[in-house]
Order: structure tokens, then C-alpha cells, then sequence
């Protein structure tokens, strides 16, 4: 990699922008209708007093054609303005196919707002498939770190394998994100992060690291708590090595909320959704998302499709926004009239209806859901001998959409659906049935439930209660709760997970280990034991 003080020693000494650059910056001005030539004039001449590349750099969403690169200048992160007066800043990019950055292929400028806290999001296009690049940005005479992303196979062509992490709920005050250094150290082509990217509650004694200030509220609120996880330098490590895709749970606005319901009594759903646009433009400004994910007030589409060649089809899930209250006071629960009824919806009659489609067009040998709540109908007594109850914030709660959504896949005959599941900060692999209470009919996909990256502390080795709950659960292959990640490889012929485990994240540094494989072979639903 390229040493990046260097770079920017030699960019100070030369005394500020270079000429290329420059000419770079000129060219674009006639293509700004938008910016005041004010604001242009301004962010010519943009110097910063320190680093504006604190948070780093990250990219997302890979066609086969391009991807998204992101930033936010932020020469102090946990201020509410990042550090930066209320003035667009033009900010340079390119991508190149070295790491050292010379032999740039794409390149070009764009505006960094204070509407959007100075991120920048770019959508590169042009790009070839199935290749790995390198980019970064300057602003003024400082430079990025280089990133390094992909594009994916082209969209007929059969690549032979995909390794990719998932990840969901990594509580900053929990534990270190020594995940996220593994993470950055496996050779991923991708990543995905299902939820819990941030929590929104505030700055507790007691962990290994505090949350600055209360519970977030307002977008500067938001767009603090969001930067201060980016202080985090593997994740920010994690982000510039691959593309990611992201979709949120519940606490990157408010824990167990439903769309406009907050899981408090008697709050305004007005207010609530004035919360929930916070929340999600900051998420929006934080992530590497494409403009169609630009919130529109407290509105924002995160559903979406990803493909890999013919190899796989991701159909990314946002179950939060759109989901009807949950039944029983989201009080675990029999699946009562109230948990099947078929008015509860986890997804919203819209992302229902482009799920059905995106499964019916998809060409993908694996079909996976990357999502949030876990989709296996796991009944769980608190104790031996009680009632076994099931958890009415995940699918069980939407128990028709559930079944229906199972029958759709075995109906339509759907190669190889596989579910990626986080939220609940343990391990799980679940044999799906249509109806998981009938284990005696044919197993419909496989569903790998990650843990958390943090959340939950260093959680336990030996799970109380573990043989009552498999043999309560017969579609249960797996459990655990300790913490780490997933990590996927698929071939044409299987799907094979590995649940990667980090044994203490309360001391930084901890080694990784694979605790257990599963696969499942293209053809044959179900998990076995690798
Ligand atoms: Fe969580
Ligand atoms: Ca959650």
C-alpha cells in the first residue's frame, strides 16, 4: 500500500492542490450548476487545519459495471458539524487498478455538502466486471486512505466462488470490534452487515468504552454516534477492504421499534417519525449507499437486490420500516390468533410484492435473503418444564408472512433459498420448514444466524438449557453464543459457513478461530456439519 503521509507531506510541501488536481477541480465547475460560485471559490481554496479523512473511506453496493465509493469529511468527528463551516467542499476521487494508485482508470469530483455533513457518495461507473480496484479522495491538499473494492461477475457469466462475512450488532461500549480486524484480514469479496451497526442509547459506565452523550435523538445526535463508531479503526479497516452491503435492525434509530411505533407507550407518532427521518439521513450519510437509498423524510429504501454472476442472488431485506406493530405486546408468546394473523406484515405489501418478483427473475444457483430477524419458529421456555414461547419482534410474531413467504419458495420451486439472520446476538443454523411445528414435512432452505460482532459482552461457551431447546426445536442444527462472525464460501455445487469466534472481546487483540462448519449442497436443503 501506498504510504499515505508521504503523500501528504509531498502534497503540503508543493503547497496545497496539485496542477492535475487543479485542472481537475476547473474542469468539473462548469458542470455544478447547482453550486453558487461562492461556495466553489471557497472549496478551491479548501485547506484543513487536521485530517478531514478521519472516518475513511468505504464502498458498497457493487454492480458489474461499478460501485459506490464513500467519505465524510470530518476534521472532528464528534463535533456536530464534523469540524467543517456550512460550505460545499469539492472533494476528488478516482479509482485506479494498483494500490499505489497509478494507473487510475476513473476520475472525477463531487460536491460534499453540509446538508449531507460532508459525505460524499459515488456512484462509479465503467468499471469491468469481476475485478478488484483501488480508489481514494482528496479534498483540498489532503488525501484518503486508499480503498480497495470489486466489482462483480458479469451477470451471465459463472464464477466459481464467492467468500464473503457477514456481521450484525456491534455495540461500541460492548467489547472491541476485534471482528472487524479479522474481518479485514479474511480475503472477502464482500461484506454484509445485517443491523445493530450502531446503538442509540446513551454513554454508560462500565464497558470498555463510552457512547458520548445521551440517547440519540436529533440528526446531530445521530450523525455523532455514527461517527464516533468510525473512530473504530478496524472497521474502518473492515470498510476499505471489500464492498459492503448494509441494511439496519431496529437500533440505528430505536431498539424493537415498528415502523412509526415506538416500543414506549404514549409516544407521538409524529414525533417518532421526526426521529426516525434522523435517523435516517445520518445512516444514510454514514454508509455506502447509492442515491436511490437518499432518504425522503423519514422514508428511505434500503430493499434491493445484489447479484454475483449466475453463482448467487442476494435480495436484501429491510423488515423494520414497513412491519405492522408486534402482536402481544412483543411480549414472547404462543403463536396465538394474534401472531398468525394474516394482518401482521414484516415486510409491507410493497417489498412483499418485489420480493416475489426479484425470486421469480432471479438466475442465482443460491438465493439468499440478507436480513434481520430470525426466521426460524424457535419456541424457548425461561425455564424446564414452563411454556415454550416465541419471540413476537421476529418472524413467529408475522407467522402467516412467514408460512406464506416459506410456500412461495417450495411453491415456486426456488433454487437454494438460503436466510442470513443477525439481531439477536447468538449463533443458530435452522433447518426452515413451511411450518417449522411440522418437522416432519420437507426442509424449504437453511437459515445461518450470526452473533454479535460486540453486543452482549463475551456471552458464554457452554449454552444453559441447550439440549431442551434442540430437542424442543428439531429444525435447530446449531447454537451458540459466543461472539465473531460468519464467513460464506459458494461454489456452484455448495454453501459452506463458518461461525468465527473471537473468545474475549474485552482486551483487544483476541485471535479468531473457527468454533464450526456447516454445508449445504446445491440440490439438497438443510445444513449438515462440515
Ligand atoms: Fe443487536
Ligand atoms: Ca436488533
Amino acid at each position: 500500500m501506498l504510504d499515505l503521509s508521504e503523500l501528504r507531506a509531498a502534497a503540503r510541501t508543493e503547497g496545497g492542490v496539485s496542477r492535475r488536481l487543479f485542472l481537475a477541480y476547473g474542469a468539473a465547475l462548469s458542470s455544478l450548476p447547482l453550486l453558487g460560485s461562492r461556495a466553489v471559490a471557497g472549496s478551491r481554496r479548501a485547506s484543513f487545519e487536521s485530517d478531514p479523512f478521519t472516518l475513511g473511506v468505504a464502498s458498497g453496493d457493487p454492480t458489474d459495471t461499478g460501485v459506490v465509493l464513500w467519505t465524510r469529511l470530518a476534521p472532528k468527528p464528534l463535533d456536530p458539524d464534523g469540524g467543517l463551516a456550512p460550505e460545499a467542499v469539492e472533494v476528488a476521487w478516482e479509482v485506479a487498478t494498483d494500490d499505489g494508485m497509478r494507473e487510475v482508470v476513473r476520475k472525477g469530483t463531487t460536491v460534499a455538502t453540509p446538508q449531507l455533513a460532508h459525505s460524499v457518495h459515488v456512484e462509479v461507473e465503467g468499471l469491468e466486471p469481476d475485478r478488484w480496484y483501488f480508489y481514494r479522495f482528496r479534498a483540498g491538499d489532503a488525501a484518503s486512505p486508499v480503498g480497495r473494492t470489486r466489482t462483480v461477475p458479469a451477470a451471465d457469466a459463472s464464477p466459481d466462488r464467492l467468500r464473503f462475512a457477514f456481521a450484525s450488532c456491534s455495540h461500541f461500549e460492548a467489547g472491541y470490534f476485534t471482528a472487524y480486524q479479522h474481518m479485514a484480514q479474511d480475503d472477502l469479496d464482500l461484506a454484509f452487515h445485517l443491523g445493530d451497526y450502531i446503538y442509540e442509547g446513551p454513554g454508560r459506565d462500565g464497558g470498555v468504552r463510552r457512547h458520548s452523550g445521551l440517547e440519540i435523538e436529533t440528526l446531530a445526535d445521530y450523525r455523532i454516534r455514527h461517527a464516533q463508531y468510525k473512530t473504530d479503526e478496524h472497521l474502518r479497516a473492515a470498510h476499505a477492504r471489500c464492498p459492503w452491503v448494509v441494511t439496519w435492525d431496529d437500533h440505528e434509530f430505536d431498539n424493537n421499534y415498528a415502523a412509526e411505533i415506538s416500543e414506549k407507550q404514549g409516544i407521538d407518532p409524529v414525533d417518532f417519525l421526526e426521529r426516525r427521518a434522523n435517523a435516517y439521513q445520518a445512516y444514510y450519510e454514514a454508509m455506502p449507499l447509492r442515491a436511490r437509498s437518499l432518504p425522503h423524510g423519514p422514508h428511505m429504501k434500503l430493499y434491493r437486490t445484489v447479484g454475483y454472476g449466475r453463482l448467487a442472488a442476494f435480495q436484501v431485506l429491510d423488515t423494520r420500516q414497513y412491519r405492522t406493530d408486534q402482536p402481544n405486546d412483543d411480549r414472547p408468546a404462543e403463536l396465538d390468533d394474534a401472531a398468525l394473523s394474516p394482518k401482521n406484515t414484516i415486510l409491507g405489501a410493497k417489498q412483499a410484492d418485489w420480493l416475489k418478483a426479484s425470486l421469480l427473475r432471479s438466475t442465482g444457483t443460491w438465493n439468499v435473503l440478507a436480513q434481520q430477524v430470525m426466521m426460524g419458529m424457535v419456541a424457548r421456555s425461561r425455564r424446564p418444564g414452563e411454556r415454550e414461547l416465541y419471540s413476537m419482534d421476529q418472524w413467529p410474531g408475522y407467522a402467516a408472512e412467514r408460512i406464506k413467504l416459506a410456500k412461495f419458495l417450495a411453491d415456486r420451486r426456488v433454487p437454494n433459498p438460503v436466510v442470513l439472520t443477525g439481531d439477536i446476538h447468538s449463533n443458530w443454523v435452522n433447518d426452515l420448514r413451511v411450518d417449522d411445528r411440522k418437522p416432519e414435512s420437507p426442509i424449504v432452505a437453511t437459515e445461518f444466524v450470526g452473533t454479535s460482532i460486540t453486543s452482549g459482552g463475551n456471552g458464554v461457551a457452554e449454552v444453559e438449557g441447550l439440549d431442551a431447546l434442540l430437542a424442543a426445536n428439531p429444525g435447530v442444527r446449531f447454537h451458540n453464543r459466543q461472539r465473531g462472525y460468519v464467513l460464506c464460501t459458494l461454489t456452484p455445487q455448495s454453501y459452506t459457513s463458518d461461525y468465527r469466534i473471537v473468545e474475549d472481546v474485552k482486551s483487544p487483540g483476541a485471535a479468531i478461530k473457527t468454533l464450526k462448519s456447516f454445508v449445504v449442497e446445491a440440490g439438497k436443503p438443510g445444513a449438515q456439519p462440515a
